[in-house]
């Protein structure tokens, strides 16, 4: 960090996140859950005392530089997550850099005044997974790692497999035999994975992926990596750059596996410990109805995991989050909320969202989707300043799309799915005047 912004060097460890645990590690230790408890793993900086008033001007001046690490829309922000003692292992595809869109058609389905987007599918592989892929590519790279492995049927895999193609490093996939979209595997594929479909379930081959990454020396890049949260933090920090460093009255997101949660609550913390910013916004989860532990244990207090998690909302299909201890904490921390939505309110929203000409992936429109809910109940003020992070492309899932508009969309369990806003195509003759007839 340049001396004009920081005094002393900073120190960055790993610690538990456990309350009665906080044990320190090494930054540079491989490891992703304390070997002392069990508990998650975050990164912790020392001696942290910018100046914020210097470091939002260095931000700023940043954006005009065509200095790839400057250019990224997460490493512009690498004073906040200072666990890098060499940029050259950055691996950078301009991940990041996502666009800010008011929508007041969003707004009006949500019952709002209005709603800003922070679209996170405007990365490179199409999903905010990049702004912390980035990151933990970094990391593997600084920990002279050649290959790297992650479970995952969706963004995840894709994103790894770009970082790791990009950064030279081998990637491996591990995917449930039989149960792949193929709109995200083809990414995976494309960007020279190697990928390895085995006959067991998701929390199986998680397992067995943990034993293998410690045979063969491989690093696990699934979403419990603590520097992916560190880079996920900067679609926050970019947020507050966007806007000037005003606050919005609240932070909109979907929860899956909740390192999203946790990597917002923590780059907002961190932004207010050092003065960046004066409050905090709240805090709004929304899970989908058939896969959502976390509202669970939000509005009871306890922690089951759902066995047969379903949504056709993929990304969000999780019925055990790695992150909820980390999430429970954040969400509390800004006076947050949970809501869950059903497959025809997140079908509906979505394409609210597409008529809007923005467009999402299905587990983002869970965002808009709850914002009507929790608006309708009184929970966020029709004038409130919300954002709402759209987490995926409109492209991730064309199948959805297209069985949406063309009422043949079924959720789980053969529940049918209302075209409320379906928009098909029209069958014409080669006939001018027929087709006059028709438009006119
Ligand atoms: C990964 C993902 C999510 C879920 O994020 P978590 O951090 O697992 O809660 C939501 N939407 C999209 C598009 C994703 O790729
Ligand atoms: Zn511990």
């Amino acid at each position: 960090m340049s001396s004009f912004l920081q005094a002393d060097p900073v120190q960055a460890d790993l610690v538990c996140f456990n309350p009665s645990c906080r044990a320190s590690y090494a930054i540079t230790e491989v490891l992703y859950n304390c070997p002392k408890c069990g508990g998650l793993l975050e990164a912790r900086y020392s001696n942290l005392h910018p100046d914020p008033t210097e470091l939002k001007r260095l931000f700023r001046d940043r954006r005009a530089s065509n200095v790839p690490l400057d250019a990224s829309g997460v490493w512009r922000y690498r004073e906040l997550f200072p666990f890098l003692d060499d940029y050259r292992h950055v691996v950078t595809l301009r991940e990041g850099q996502t666009p800010l869109l008011d929508s007041p058609l969003a707004a009006k389905f949500g019952g709002l005044d209005r709603i800003t987007f922070k679209h996170q599918g405007f990365n490179p592989t199409g999903s905010f997974k990049d702004n912390g892929m980035t990151c933990g590519a970094a990391q593997a790279r600084r920990l002279g790692m050649k290959r790297v492995a992650c479970v995952s049927t969706g963004n995840t895999s894709a994103s790894m497999a770009a970082y790791a193609a990009a950064g030279g490093l081998e990637a491996l996939i591990f995917l449930p035999h039989g149960n792949i979209s193929f709109g995200k595997l083809s990414q995976a594929l494309e960007y020279g994975a190697k990928t390895l479909e085995v006959e067991a379930n998701f929390d199986q081959i998680l397992a067995l992926v943990r034993i293998l990454a410690e045979k063969l020396g491989i690093y696990l890049l699934n979403s419990v990596n603590p520097f992916r949260i560190e880079g996920q933090k900067s679609i926050m920090f970019e947020m507050l750059d966007q806007r000037d460093w005003q606050v919005p009255d609240w932070v909109v997101l979907p929860g899956g596996n909740l390192g999203n949660t946790s990597a917002f609550g923590k780059a907002l913390r961190e932004a207010w410990e050092i003065g960046l910013i004066d409050r905090l916004p709240r805090l709004a989860v929304v899970q989908a109805e058939g896969a959502s532990p976390f509202y669970d244990l939000f509005h009871t207090g306890k922690f089951n995991t759902v066995e047969n998690p379903e949504t056709l909302a993929t990304a969000i299909r999780i019925g055990d989050p790695v992150s909820w201890p980390k999430a429970l904490h954040e969400v509390r921390t800004t006076n947050g909320v949970v809501e869950k939505v059903t497959e025809q309110e997140i079908a509906d929203a979505k394409a609210q969202i597409g008529r809007a000409g923005i467009g999402c992936e299905p587990a983002s429109a869970a965002t808009l989707a709850g914002i009507r809910k929790l608006a309708a109940a009184g929970v966020i003020d029709p004038g409130a300043d919300v954002v709402a992070v759209l987490t995926g492309n409109v492209l991730k899932d064309s199948d959805y799309i297209y069985k949406y508009h063309t009422d043949k969309l079924e959720a789980p369990g053969g529940v049918k799915i209302r075209s409320t806003f379906g928009n098909r195509s029209i069958v014409v003759p080669n006939d001018p005047d027929r087709i006059e007839k028709l438009l006119s």
